[in-house]
């Protein structure tokens, strides 16, 4: 992503330190920025002007206020921004009281500030990470296959800003909802026997933070599949370069995430098949449909509703022609990861 902090950094603008940014002495000096890592700062006026960033005064009035020169003052701005300590706004904070009566706005509010209080850390743009969770909703993003993982996945996916993530049944199932459903953080034992479609229309509502308002295109940006390969699928995903995510099923104690395929650039799925097959690894389970306990639902949906944040933000994934395995009963682990190549009886490239 294009850098922005020159265009958002001018004499009208009121900057803040990021959420988690702090300035704290050491010795002589000071050090501002995470506990893990920040910047030296030695000079008095550029700790006064530090502590001046409260986001109510622009940098005009905070240049005339210490009486150091607007040039200079700009200069020391833009090194904050550009080490990702300070985000900057053509107008000034808010302060924190609680607002009454518009409960809605509140909620809203409320939620995207969580969102965004880890998104201002991704890049330094100063934007506070408003871009970023903007372009979520642009995004339309397909989970094919109607599993509980699906169903968290899709929560999790809309909570996040993704407001345009669609659940695709795939296999025939029941209208209603069944025993087999049930999951502790979505599906409730009272739920069983509503209607499928509504149910899931309904908690849709309860995740999102706010109701899309942007038009997107009937192409999607992303499948991600959460149920056994079904090979006219993939077919289908390929010949239209639809950029697709497989989860597998948890084998044994592992459940492999991965590949993300770029159709044409990276090493399909069936790629992954045939080497799979060279190397004699056993794939019968990965066609048997099977559904993941509560925790690990959690965790993997968590975990790749991140990643495709990462994902769309950056253009990068370490999932392309990669799979992670994770150990459910080790979930601390580092996954192991394995690399993908184009397989030569494959075509595909
Ligand atoms: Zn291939």
């Amino acid at each position: 992503m294009a850098s922005q902090s020159h265009s958002i950094i001018s004499a009208s603008a009121y900057l803040h330190l990021k959420p988690g940014i702090t300035l704290a002495k050491r010795g002589e000096s000071y050090t501002l920025g995470l506990p893990t890592r920040g910047l030296i700062i030695d000079q008095p006026l550029q700790v006064q002007m530090i502590r001046s960033l409260s986001g109510r005064q622009s940098l005009r009035e905070i240049s005339r206020g210490l009486m150091w020169e607007l040039a200079p003052l700009m200069l020391f701005a833009r090194t904050l921004v550009d080490a990702g300590c300070v985000d900057a706004s053509l107008l000034p904070l808010e302060p924190a009281s609680p607002k009454h009566g518009d409960l809605s706005a509140e909620l809203i509010r409320a939620r995207t500030t969580s969102e965004l209080t880890l998104l201002t850390h991704r890049n330094s743009e100063g934007d506070g990470g408003k871009d970023e969770f903007a372009n979520r909703a642009k995004l339309r993003i397909l989970i094919s296959g109607e599993t509980r993982l699906a169903r968290h996945l899709l929560i999790a996916m809309h909570a996040s800003g993704f407001t345009s993530t669609r659940l695709i049944a795939r296999a025939h199932l029941p209208h209603r909802l069944t025993p087999d459903d049930v999951c502790g953080l979505v599906v409730r034992p009272e739920d069983i026997g509503k209607l499928r479609a509504a149910f899931t229309d309904d908690f849709i509502r309860g995740a999102q933070i706010s109701k899309p308002e942007v038009e997107v295109g009937i192409t999607p940006d992303l499948i991600i599949s959460t149920v056994p390969i079904e090979w006219d699928y993939v077919q289908r995903w390929m010949s239209e370069g639809s950029i697709h995510l497989q989860i597998n099923q948890i084998i044994g104690r592992e459940i492999e995430i991965g590949p993300l395929v770029i159709p044409g650039q990276d090493p399909c799925l069936r790629c992954v098949r045939l080497i799979k097959r060279d190397n004699g690894t056993d794939v019968s389970h990965e066609y048997i449909r099977s559904e993941a306990p509560t925790a690990a639902i959690s965790y993997i949906s968590g975990l790749i509703a991140l990643a495709i944040g990462e994902y769309f933000a950056t253009g990068q994934s370490p999932l392309r022609a990669t799979s992670h395995w994770y150990d459910l009963l080790s979930p601390l682990r580092v996954p192991d990861i394995r690399h993908w190549n184009f397989h030569p009886e494959c075509g595909c490239q």
